[in-house]
């Protein structure tokens, strides 16, 4: 009988860390009770699919998988495609001994933009000019709907930069260069991961179930801060500064329940974010009381030594002894396993320090319910790019436009436009382009061209179906003056901008409108009354056409609803987007933000025109004749009571 009091306490305790009604902690401890060094050092190991099968996931115990920008099963995959390739390297991971699920992460960061017909939402820089919390949380949530109809539990995003310099590639990634704005901004994540329970422990990581995925705040700490705004750079700060401006929405971001954090490529006062412990362990780690895990950001430990990865293994020392738990490898797994599992046999790095990083990593999956569900369905693929995801998108758009200039005159408001008018003139390269509208991050990882790649609506087509039916559209990307002058055009809209670009292809130094952007604006707008609307990442330089202007409106990245633009210009909704970066007059006054000494923008931090809707205006119309229906009615009353009177 003592064999079978034996075996049955063997089983009893092999349950323990498989038992959902036990609490994360004891789980955590048991589960890491049993693993090997193998094990656990696989667990810190984040590669990119295109390296991985299920058998290495098997092999080395891989604890996460990752799509790098534009890295998809095949260049058509269907949803159903995504769950399946997921799932299969899913099944590698749970035919491990102790059958640990991995966790695979990608980069959803305005909507689940890798994949095909998913629904693309404006990026945070027009979020930023929402000021909207409620609706950054309803994107949340259908970003996380999506993202996990596809079988991922896991996005990059968001990203939290206070970017200080527009001349940054990223700087639309950032939803401001103010640090209140990005703060609050940070509700995307109750969106993403769930609201956080009442009373829960503070840092500690919280992901609400099967339609939503864990959050990772980047890049920490001041990716948005460097000088001029190279990417990957250096920022020059002091403490003040850096606890003033950068770090705040990290602290929100833990309040509201944040999973992972991942570290930023620039470097602090020249030391390398990967190897900096006094920020991500003391702290993130100590002082914001973060419990989640620390990612590094894709061969970001490489880079802590020039040129990168000139000495591998002191990379590994440094970042994990930084702090840093899980590291995007991508792909040369074995090399950093052989390395850390060299530093943990020699001593150089602590048993406690990987059982501290495993311990992170388990706890986020076992919050998020991974090992009860670690297998995708296909319930949820409706959910990519539906209806109701695509109208929270289109009112995003509409709410994130800011209008700069409505006529020439501010008593001679040239918006909102008529629906009926004889003939509109639609140019620019970026009015029937859904790949312009959508910019980086999209489908492919430095963007497209074109309206082929995923489905959407292009903000010609959106004008188009606004307009009265009677109304003439002509389109024309790039027409000359005597086409202009020959059509008797009730007015023009002109649509320009910058091209696609995302981290390393970004920086610039001119900002300027794309060629032949500026050109098409000098010859539609001098000939025939204009709208321009420009679509781009950031400011860009608008000073030398304002003269011949008569309406101007940024919509920065709007995303595949470019319906809502239409909505705007047309009246059925007003202008209520304000500008949550400063917009510049000239690049030479870079960096210039709110608060700076020698303040002189074009249009400040905060501007932005308002415009009352049709329904608005009727309803507001309405009220103002009322009181004179009123007055008649009485009268007649009065009238009729008093002939009544003398009648009787
Ligand atoms: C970017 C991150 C991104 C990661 C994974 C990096 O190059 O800096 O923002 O999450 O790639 O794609």
């Amino acid at each position: 009988w003592m064999m079978v009091v034996f075996w049955w306490l063997v089983a009893a305790d092999d349950m323990l860390y498989k038992d959902r009604n036990q609490p994360v902690a004891a789980r955590v401890k048991d589960l890491l009770g049993r693993m090997t060094m193998e094990e656990k050092i696989g667990q810190m190991v984040q590669i990119e699919r295109i390296s991985a099968t299920p058998d290495i996931m098997r092999h080395y115990f891989i604890g996460s998988l990752l799509s790098g920008g534009g890295s998809v099963p095949n260049p058509h995959a269907t949803v159903v495609d995504w769950v399946i390739m997921v799932n299969e390297f899913q099944n590698g991971s749970l035919s491990t001994r102790l059958g640990i699920p991995m966790i695979y992460g990608i980069d959803a960061v305005h909507g689940h933009n890798n994949v095909i017909n998913a629904t693309i939402f404006p990026h945070n820089i027009g979020l930023g000019a929402t000021r909207d919390t409620d609706l950054v949380r309803r994107i949340g949530a259908a970003t996380a709907a999506e993202v996990r109809a596809t079988g991922i539990p896991y996005a990059f995003a968001p990203c939290i930069a206070v970017c200080r310099d527009p001349r940054w590639g990223r700087c639309y990634e950032s939803y401001s260069e103010d640090t209140d704005i990005v703060q609050s901004m940070t509700d995307i994540i109750l969106g993403l991961q769930g609201e956080i329970p009442k009373g829960s422990r503070l840092g500690v990581p919280y992901v609400a179930g099967k339609n939503k995925v864990a959050a990772c705040a980047k890049h920490f700490v001041a990716d948005g801060g460097t000088t001029h705004g190279i990417d990957e750079n250096n920022t020059v700060t002091n403490e003040h500064e850096l606890l003033s401006i950068h770090m705040p929405p990290y602290y929100d971001s833990i309040i509201k329940g944040v999973s992972t954090v991942m570290v930023s490529y620039s470097s602090l006062n020249g030391q390398r974010m990967h190897a900096n412990g006094d920020l991500i362990t003391g702290y993130l780690k100590d002082k914001l009381n973060f419990k989640g895990f620390v990612i590094s950001d894709w061969e970001g430990i490489d880079r802590i030594t020039s040129p990168p990865h000139s000495n591998y293994t002191y990379s590994v020392l440094a970042s994990i002894s930084a702090g840093i738990d899980m590291v995007m490898v991508p792909n040369n797994y074995i090399e950093f396993i052989n390395d850390l599992t060299f530093l943990v046999k020699n001593k150089f790095i602590p048993m406690d320090r990987i059982d501290d990083a495993v311990s992170r990593i388990l706890r986020v999956k076992f919050t998020m319910g991974l090992f009860e569900n670690p297998l995708a369905d296909f319930s949820m693929v409706n959910e990519v790019g539906s209806q109701e995801h695509r109208e929270i998108a289109r009112e995003a758009v509409r709410k994130s436009l800011v209008l700069l200039k409505n006529g020439k005159t501010a008593d001679d408001p040239m918006l909102p436009l008529p629906k009926m008018s004889s003939k509109v003139l639609v140019a620019g390269s970026h009015a029937d382009n859904l790949g312009y509208q959508c910019g980086g991050w999209t489908i492919g990882w430095q963007g497209f061209s074109g309206n082929e790649n995923t489905t959407g609506t292009t903000i010609l087509n959106g004008i188009k179906s606004a307009v009265d039916p009677n109304t003439e559209i002509s389109y024309m990307e790039d027409p000359n003056p005597e086409f202009i002058k020959s059509n008797n055009f009730s007015y023009a809209i002109v649509v320009v901008g910058e091209h696609p670009y995302t981290e390393m292809f970004g920086d610039s130094s001119n900002l300027t409108i794309a060629d032949p952007g500026p050109n098409i604006i000098t010859n539609v707008c001098g000939n025939v009354k204009c709208v321009v609307v420009i679509i781009s990442g950031r400011p860009v330089v608008v000073e030398p056409y304002m003269s011949v202007i008569d309406a101007l409106i940024a919509a920065w990245l709007p995303g595949t609803e470019g319906q809502g633009v239409a909505d705007v210009l047309f009246g059925d909704h007003g202008f209520t987007g304000k500008l949550s970066r400063t917009w510049f007059r000239t690049v030479d006054q870079l960096p210039m933000n709110i608060g700076d000494a020698h303040y002189d923008p074009l249009f400040p931090f905060g501007f932005g025109l308002t415009t009352t809707s049709v329904t608005e205006r009727s309803i507001s119309g309405g009220n103002a004749r009322r009181p004179l229906v009123l007055v008649i009615l009485v009268s007649v009353f009065i009238t009729l009571g008093l002939s009544h009177r003398y009648v009787a």
